[in-house]
């Protein structure tokens, strides 16, 4: 957040934040989607975002609460309560299937000044995206190049969330720009690629 010199923990719809930034900035999330979830078009619209919106908030939460810093008993009870609120609200929205799959892939960045490439593997599949873990640095819309190396199958993708774990790891979410299916996912299972272990 703009003028906020604390460590970034992670980011929450493309804003990198603190933690103290997190919790505030989490319940305003939350608010406006309790106060939408019963409307049928934001569940036709809306859901895949939300879903998105809410993982992160979970994630983060679950971060806070896991961290070796010990937060105040109030932050601790607002990150439960935000825990609790964003996995109730998280059960009520209509999404598509989320699948535990490892498919070895390609990142490319293909910007002029800091090209890069590495090889990673999914750790979760949506029907547009994924979730995996990437070593370079991104940023939130940033375009990659994701390149299946079961098939060779490739698509442009675009970050939309990425979280510092504790292990130094990034973890990073790609949303897919140029390819309706490129998992081959039909009802929420994969045709080809074998479930992670
Ligand atoms: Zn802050």
């Amino acid at each position: 957040m703009e003028g906020c010199a604390d460590r970034t923990i992670g980011s929450l719809d493309g804003r990198p934040l603190c933690r103290k930034h997190f919790l505030s900035s989490s319940y305003k999330t939350l608010e406006t989607i309790s106060a939408q979830i019963r409307e049928a078009q934001f569940q036709e619209r809306n859901a895949e975002a939300a879903g998105r919106l809410l993982e992160q908030c979970m994630r983060f939460a679950a971060d806070i609460a896991c961290a070796p810093e010990v937060p105040s008993s109030i932050e601790r009870a607002q990150t439960l309560d935000l825990l609790l609120w964003a996995s109730e609200l998280h059960g009520r929205l209509r999404r598509s299937a989320r699948v535990p799959a490892r498919i070895p892939v390609l990142l490319r960045s293909e910007t002029a000044d800091r090209p890069w490439e590495e090889k990673s593997d999914t750790e979760l599949l949506s029907r547009h995206g994924a979730q995996l873990v990437c070593h370079h640095e991104v940023n939130i819309d940033d375009r990659l190049i994701c390149v299946r190396l079961d098939n060779g199958w490739r698509a442009e993708a675009r970050v939309v969330w990425f979280r510092l774990r504790q292990s130094g790891e990034i973890e990073i979410g790609l949303e897919f720009l140029t390819n309706e299916n490129f998992w081959g996912l039909e009802n929420g299972a994969t045709t080809s690629p074998s479930p992670a272990g």
